[in-house]
């Protein structure tokens, strides 16, 4: 696909960084329409001054115009127009360009659509498009149009679409929604599509739209979707370049997509990307999420700067789609094995491409659909304002899933893996700022030395796929700093059982980290400083203990002990909260504030 210039007009020097680089699969053949005397005319009919002036107030300072800048949040007017060149600038965000560049990143369209929008705003027509020069493409997209098309009325049949119009609303999908997503029904025969299409598109179209199949050897197409909810796969700026198709009954697969096509590459599409681009903002988020009736659901409830992966995870070329609309990401997460892999994945990916990555942890069983069924938009902002960083989702999610049976067992302490995962996030990413903050981040999550973590980094880059030493050794070190710390407050209960009660005052058995402490302290707090029956992971330890010497002043030491473990308990409830403050807003950021001084306030007492 060629790319047209669009920096003719600019002077030298100007802010302008060279359009045309979000052209993206929609765009139709760009050789015919983008003749440069079509677009010059188009330029030289608008005034952006004008254009601009239509969104963002503008006042005259001197020769230029000014206003509050569109593409980022800002008390202060730091973004001018200049009427005499023809071009805007941010002088905080440094954004610019011409009014080409201005509509691609207002309306999140490609060049060419760019031109189209300014030309029929100035009355201009667009070119045809000339006889013979009709673009296969061309073709193949409007084979896909007028299918969906025809799948909407099918749907709207009172006797065709009736199953699935009930299969809709027992879903909650409103009429309305189904409109606007272009929702629609292929019907069970095996020529009901084909045979309305064939007139005016040739087999050969057809095929390669994926409309149709063809037997092998044979001559005669037959529909490729029979039977099927259909669910269009529509590029930004409204183009139809594949289906989604799921079963309404019993039928499996459950889910069909279009195969690959010439216009059609999963690793690129996101689904609901053309109704979500209307409401991000350069400075805001996108919600990722598996399933399209997922990213249809939130839609409904009016989380609409949500978009879903079609039948992959996140590529390199979704991240950099996404990065080119907002600054972060909230990935959705919905716990079960199949995806984790791929939620690893998405998160290196991402992070790679610079931008900021949050997961919201959905709860057992529920998915975004049901989630924003059952709870509502309120319910999903509840979530997202607990979202995970990305460090911190990583350690949390290794550690709860390590004991899980049916997951693989994998090597070793699952902190020091969780740390190994983090190490090759952070060697994907380049940038140093992020790189720097990931790092501190790992630090605070894992309570080792930012030094220690950043070397992990350098050394994960060369090192593939076995585990730096640095991070063994250091997870090591630190398991028997924390681990030695637990066994002395149970050998001291052990040796002075009298202050049982003050133990069970403070801390939980799960403030311990070593699983046999957990386990002892979870058998003492319940029946009392005693050698547990059987041979368990508690009576081994509960045996070792009996068998040390006894300490000289064992109630010091478990009052000491006790104290040290609830520090380190509210330093991680600290941790926790200021991660969690820095993605939250409004009602649950104050509420976060309060937390914060209250636990601050308390650490502050313990130390004194
Ligand atoms: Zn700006």
């Amino acid at each position: 696909m060629t790319t047209n210039a669009t920096g003719a007009g600019m002077g030298a020097g100007g802010p302008h960084e060279g359009g045309g680089g979000g052209m993206h699969p929609g765009s139709g053949p760009s050789g015919s329409r983008g003749s440069d005397d079509w677009v010059e005319r188009v330029r030289a009919a608008t005034d952006i001054v004008e254009l601009i002036g239509e969104r963002v107030p503008l006042r005259r300072v001197g020769r230029n115009f000014m206003g509050r800048c569109p593409f980022h949040e800002e008390k202060t007017p730091s973004f001018s127009v200049n009427a005499e060149r023809q071009f805007y600038h941010c002088f905080s965000c440094k954004v610019g360009g011409d009014v080409f560049k201005f509509v691609q990143e207002t309306e999140k369209v490609g060049f060419l659509e760019a031109v189209e929008l300014l030309s029929r705003r100035a009355g201009i027509p667009v070119p045809e498009r000339r006889a013979g020069e009709r673009g296969k493409r061309a073709g193949i997209l409007e084979a896909l149009d007028a299918a969906a098309t025809a799948y909407e009325q099918w749907l709207g049949d009172p006797e065709m679409g009736a199953a699935a119009r009930a299969y809709l609303e027992r879903r909650g999908i409103a009429r309305e929604t189904q409109r606007s997503f272009r929702l629609g029904i292929a019907p069970a025969g095996w020529e009901g599509l084909v045979s309305r299409l064939r007139g005016r598109y040739s087999d050969e179209v057809l095929l390669e739209a994926r409309l149709a199949g063809r037997k092998e050897g044979g001559r005669s197409t037959f529909d490729w979707f029979r039977n099927r909810l259909m669910v269009p796969l529509i590029a930004p700026g409204g183009a139809v370049l594949g289906f989604g198709a799921r079963a309404f009954g019993d039928e499996q697969p459950k889910y069909l997509n279009s195969p690959e096509s010439s216009v059609y590459h999963k690793g690129q599409f996101l689904f609901a990307l053309e109704q979500a681009r209307k409401f991000v903002k350069p400075e805001g988020e996108m919600v990722v999420v598996e399933g399209y009736f997922d990213a249809i659901a939130m839609h409904q409830a009016g989380i609409r700067h949500t978009v879903a992966t079609s039948g992959t995870a996140l590529t390199a070329e979704h991240a950099r789609t996404l990065k080119r609309m907002v600054r972060g990401v909230a990935l959705t997460y919905d716990g079960d094995a199949a995806g984790q892999q791929a939620m690893l994945r998405s998160l290196g990916v991402l992070l790679a491409e610079g931008l900021d990555v949050v997961v919201v942890d959905l709860p057992a069983g529920e998915d975004p659909d049901s989630l924003v069924r059952g709870a509502g938009a309120d319910g999903w902002s509840r979530l997202r304002d607990s979202a995970y960083d990305a460090v911190e989702f990583v350690h949390r999610h290794m550690l709860r899933t390590s004991g899980e049976p049916g997951r693989t067992p994998g090597s070793g302490d699952p902190r020091e893996r969780a740390l190994h995962v983090v190490v090759r996030l952070l060697a994907g990413v380049t940038e140093t700022i992020r790189h720097r903050l990931l790092v501190e981040r790992a630090s605070q999550v894992f309570g080792l030395s930012e030094g220690v973590i950043a070397r992990a980094a350098r050394q994960a880059t060369v090192a593939g796929d076995r585990v730096p030493e640095p991070v063994s050794t250091a997870v090591r070190a630190q398991r028997r700093g924390e681990s030695e710390l637990e066994r002395r407050l149970l050998r001291g209960l052990w040796q002075a059982p009298e202050l049982l009660d003050e133990a069970r005052a403070e801390l939980r058995p799960e403030d311990l980290e070593d699983a046999g402490a957990r386990a002892l302290a979870g058998w003492w707090w319940e029946h009392g400083v005693a050698l547990p029956e059987g041979d368990g992971e508690a009576a081994a330890l509960a045996r070792e203990l009996a068998s040390t010497t006894r300490e000289q002043d064992p109630s010091a030491e478990v009052l000491g002990t006790i104290r040290r473990l609830v520090v380190r308990r509210l330093q991680r409830e600290l941790r926790a909260r200021r991660t969690g403050l820095a993605a939250a807003s409004g009602e649950s950021a104050e509420r976060l504030m309060q937390e914060i001084q209250d636990i601050a306030r308390t650490l502050q007492k313990l130390s004194t």
